[in-house]
């Protein structure tokens, strides 16, 4: 897409000014007649649609190769660059946005290869607010150009030095001149959430009327909550007609949420990077915002993109940056779709919407039921045995995982442990042996465990006769303290 200039439309992804397409919205006629909505007849008791909410027709600014260039890890040679940005294309990122051309002189012959590939994602650079980083991006061949300067009184202070006035008027210059080259312009404040809201939203409206096609909201320090998120992505709402991009850091863990509350305000377009890397500890995280929009609208993101290439693009950038995906990472995590309790794998195995809300298969990766521990049902036992292709009655099954408990009380037991301990007791079963777990061990057992299991199973024997016992004392001890009470009021018994 890159050669081929977009024509300068106002903003809207291609549609009208606004709220991302909602050209459909005509309105409800109240001046006479019932209300009318699209030709349609209304249903009076129909809920109310919030049709600013754009989390049914979101798009992605993947943001892997700017932000996650400032990753502490990250250094990506050209050829690394492509094999993401291609990555990125096939799993279908709406835009690609890269490093500024003004960074250094690899990173602008970097931009200028990424462009030339033809890729269908848009390709995006970032750029600070003024007209020679500007000529310098347009004559890469980007699709558009993120422009952004820090508006808060942190940054305006200690930062760049410059005064609300003399951004207003730079930032006009450089959106003017971006879209004369036929090429979409974003303007974005930095530090958004820590701006003053009235020179924010005069800002934004400036340049609004100048035609910039995306105005952007950024909480570059992590600091803001969902609510804050809806309340200032609304109010702009109602204050420019193009589209709202959104950017938000993760430093106090809200910057998924933040950016599906964006989505419901109004916002049009959501940054991300792969695995979330980024300044710090990084923004909304890609596989983390599919995770979270699948939920909300299945169809539009099975639809639209590719999630089976998710765990491929995490592993490719995982290895790039030199970090481990997260063990709790949506949908990659190791253990993101494991079950392993008795009562959550019993149920799974029944019908898996009972413990799941994301259907692992929509992302090409299999859940799996966690056996090997002391937390296991016989339920999950007999899965695994039939997946041996071991045949037993309930009742063995039962007898079964009551010794791959006992055993898993002695030391953690792995995948192989369980096996062998099914294997060992089915063997037994098949030898017509009267108490089949009564000789099955782990494989490799120290002296020490031994001696452990000897001890348990000598306590559990010993347990009936001991509760016996108890059962026995405590009735005693009641019954004498029920004659002596009688005996201080005078009662002889
Ligand atoms: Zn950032």
């Amino acid at each position: 897409m890159c050669p081929t200039p977009l024509p300068a439309t106002n903003g809207t992804n291609g549609h009208t000014n606004g709220t991302n397409g909602n050209s459909s919205y005509v309105g409800i006629d109240i001046t006479e007649g019932p209300p009318v909505q699209n030709g349609r007849e209304r249903n009076p008791y129909a809920p109310v649609q919030d049709f600013l909410s754009n989390i049914s027709k979101f798009k992605v600014i993947e943001s892997t190769l700017r932000e996650g260039e400032q990753f502490a890890n990250a250094y990506f040679t050209r050829e690394k660059k492509i094999e993401i940005a291609k990555a990125l294309d096939d799993f279908g990122a709406d835009y690609i946005e890269l490093t500024s051309p003004a960074a250094s002189e690899e990173s602008r012959r970097d931009c200028e290869a990424i462009c030339k590939l033809g890729l269908k994602s848009k390709i995006l650079t970032h750029i600070r607010c003024n007209m020679s980083d500007a000529k310098l991006a347009v004559e890469t061949g980007v699709d558009g150009v993120d422009v952004v300067i820090g508006t808060s009184s942190f940054l305006m202070k200690d930062s760049h030095g410059k005064d609300m006035a003399y951004i207003e008027k730079t930032a006009i210059e450089v959106i003017e001149f971006v879209k004369s080259k036929g090429i979409e312009v974003r303007f974005s404040s930095e530090d958004s959430f820590r701006s003053d809201l009235v020179d924010l939203l005069r800002l934004y409206k400036a340049v609004d009327k100048v035609g910039v096609h995306r105005v952007g909201v950024a909480d570059t320090v992590g600091c803001a909550t969902p609510r804050q998120v809806f309340d200032l992505v609304r109010t702009l709402r109602g204050v420019v007609s193009c589209d709202i991009e959104t950017h938000f850091h993760n430093d106090t863990g809200c910057a998924i949420a933040n950016a599906y509350c964006a989505l419901e305000a109004g916002a049009t377009h959501i940054d991300t990077s792969v695995l979330g890397i980024g300044e710090r500890n990084g923004i909304t995280t890609l596989g983390g915002l599919m995770a979270r929009m699948i939920v909300a609208d299945r169809d539009y993101v099975v639809g639209k993109y590719k999630l089976e290439k998710i765990k491929e693009i995490e592993e490719l950038v995982a290895e790039a940056v030199a970090v481990n995906i997260p063990f709790n990472n949506p949908i990659t995590g190791f253990c993101a779709f494991t079950h392993k309790a008795g009562i959550h794998a019993k149920a799974i195995l029944a019908n898996p919407s009972t413990y799941e809300i994301i259907n692992p298969a929509d992302f090409g990766i299999n859940r799996y039921i966690h056996f090997a521990s002391r937390l296991t049902g016989w339920n999950a036992i007999k899965s695994r045995a039939q997946q041996l292709n071991i045949a037993m009655t309930d009742a063995q099954y039962k007898e079964c995982t009551a010794q791959i408990k006992l055993l898993a009380d002695i030391r953690p037991i792995a995948i192989d442990d369980a096996d062998s301990i099914i294997h060992a007791f089915h063997r037994n079963v098949i030898a017509g042996k009267a108490n089949p777990g009564s000789s099955v061990y782990l494989p490799n057992m120290t002296e020490q465990e031994k001696k452990k299991l000897a001890g348990i199973t000598a306590e559990e024997k010993n347990l009936p006769e001991k509760r016996q016992l108890e059962e026995t004392v405590a009735q005693e001890t009641a019954t004498e303290q029920v004659l002596k009470k009688a005996k201080t009021n005078g009662v002889t018994a």
